[in-house]
């Protein structure tokens, strides 16, 4: 249906405004031409009337010079004579008189050229008319003091007459056909002028829509590729400034963002399975060679404890998992108190207290009071988390300097520790689900801590970095809203 594109919309909406402007302005020029054309008529008719006129007063000759081609002998012009006018007090100044260079006038009987009518004062019968009149040519009723020419149309006539001073009335008209016939040739000169400008303008719209509504069409080629699967799909629109091509590369970013997103689903995945298998098979692999014959009381319980391990690793990992759905999910509820950051550090340092002690790792302080609104033991776990890091990640005898303090409206929290560092290439995926920057140091951990105080700071409105210098320790710095 062409009705369900834009092009074809947009074009019958251009196509109709068009024409109705272009109608308009057709008549509008029709009307002015075939005015113009009256008016010069008009003039001539009144042209005609006053030669006559002043024929009618004195001995003039008509003047061939003054036909319009086609018309002699049926046009007549004057010569203004000597002759005095009869006074104006004596309106019966005696019978009419014509030249006689006038005769040949009334004796013409083309239709198409002028006719003559002369009514005597006060007679409505006509003293002289053209043999070509039509019939019905009655004595205008106009005042005899009305000197002025004036016009009258009847049916296809246009009649121009005068009275005279000595009340005589002299009429000249003619057929306007031609007039008409003319108009009407102009008319469908313009009415074919217009076509072809409407044609040419919607030619040169549709090219135009054409060319603008291209990008279009390969925004809907990608989205339709993207929906069957082909998430690598990316709209290609050279010119980046116009309106659809803003739109294009917010599109773009947004297509850019799915793909990272589906693919981060789909590690996610995999890494959860691959991680929950590890303790699975190491359950199933001590259940059946502690099965496979008799054992000694503390063989069973050395296969046991290897089991716990396991369970133990899986409970952690599942609690994590859980964890981060809900998070991600936005479904953990966050029960947010007026608290000091502070304080909550001083809790958390008591509670690794003897994992440093253990590695003979010294924690230094330096807390300053930072008043927050926040679910106190969620800060709690993310403070937990970077703490035990900055342990199991540090040498023995290492140190690490905790510090809380308040910066442009933000409460800012720095664990500093003198332990094993990131590599460069490691360390903008330290935030990663399932991230170890080298498994053999982190063996039974999951990965899934930093992603989880990430998740947790951003759930508070706050921020998390991260720099490093391998071999010389690490920096971690939470940024939550004061
Ligand atoms: P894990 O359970 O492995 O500790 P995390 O998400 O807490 O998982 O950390 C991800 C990885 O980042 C760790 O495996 C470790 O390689 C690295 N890492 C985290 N904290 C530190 C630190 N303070 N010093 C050095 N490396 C660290």
């Amino acid at each position: 249906m062409i009705f369900n594109s834009i092009k074809w919309r947009l074009l019958l909406w251009m196509a109709f405004l068009l024409i109705l402007i272009l109608t308009g302005l057709g008549i509008a020029i029709c009307h002015i031409h075939l005015a113009d054309q009256l008016s010069q008529f008009d003039d001539r008719l009144e042209g005609q009337v006053a030669t006559l006129t002043a024929a009618l007063s004195g001995p003039v000759t008509p003047d061939p010079d003054e036909h319009p081609p086609g018309e002699t002998p049926g046009d007549v012009s004057a010569e203004q004579t000597n002759r005095p006018s009869p006074p104006v007090d004596q309106p019966d100044a005696g019978p009419l008189r014509l030249p006689p260079a006038f005769d040949g006038l009334f004796g013409t009987r083309n239709t198409n050229s002028f006719y003559f009518v002369l009514w005597a004062h006060g007679d409505p019968a006509p003293f002289r008319e053209s043999a070509n009149a039509p019939d019905g040519v009655t004595r205008p009723h106009v005042s005899n003091k009305d000197t002025g020419t004036h016009i009258r149309v009847r049916h296809r006539f246009r009649e121009a007459y005068h009275v005279t001073e000595h009340g005589d009335c002299v009429l000249v008209g003619r057929i306007v056909d031609s007039e008409y016939e003319e108009a009407r040739h102009f008319a469908l000169l313009i009415f074919f002028s217009g076509a072809g400008v409407l044609g040419l303008i919607l030619a040169a719209a549709w090219w135009l829509l054409v060319r603008a509504l291209r990008p279009l069409e390969k925004i809907s080629a990608a989205a339709l590729k993207i929906a069957s699967g082909d998430l690598s799909q990316r709209i290609n629109v050279p010119e980046t400034e116009s309106e659809l091509g803003r739109l294009a590369a917010v599109l773009n970013s947004t297509f850019a963002r799915l793909e990272t997103a589906f693919a981060q689903q789909r590690q996610f995945t995999s890494d959860a399975s691959h991680e929950l298998r590890t303790p699975i098979s190491v359950l199933i692999s001590e259940a059946q060679t502690t099965l496979a014959r008799e054992r000694t009381p503390d063989d069973y319980r050395e296969a046991l404890a290897a089991s716990l391990d396991a369970a133990q690793k899986m409970r952690r990992l599942t609690e994590s998992l859980l964890e981060l759905a809900r998070l991600d999910a936005g479904q953990e509820m966050l029960r947010r108190e007026n608290t000091n950051l502070a304080a909550i550090v001083q809790d958390s340092v008591k509670f690794v207290r003897a994992l440093a002690v253990a590695r003979r790792v010294q924690i230094h302080c330096d807390l300053a009071e930072a008043k927050i609104f926040c679910d106190a033991s969620r800060i709690a776990q993310v403070v937990t988390n970077l703490l035990t890091n900055a342990i199991n990640y540090n040498y023995d005898e290492g140190e690490i300097w905790i510090t809380t303090h308040i910066e442009g409206g933000a409460a800012v929290l720095t664990v500093v520790d003198s332990g094993l560092g990131i590599a460069p290439s490691a360390l903008p995926r330290v935030f990663e689900r399932f991230f170890q920057a080298d498994e053999s140091r982190t063996a039974g951990n999951t990965g899934l801590g930093l992603s989880i105080c990430k998740a947790i700071v951003e759930a508070h409105g706050g921020s998390i970095e991260v720099s490093s210098s391998l071999g010389r320790g690490s920096t971690f710095t939470v940024y939550l809203p004061a």
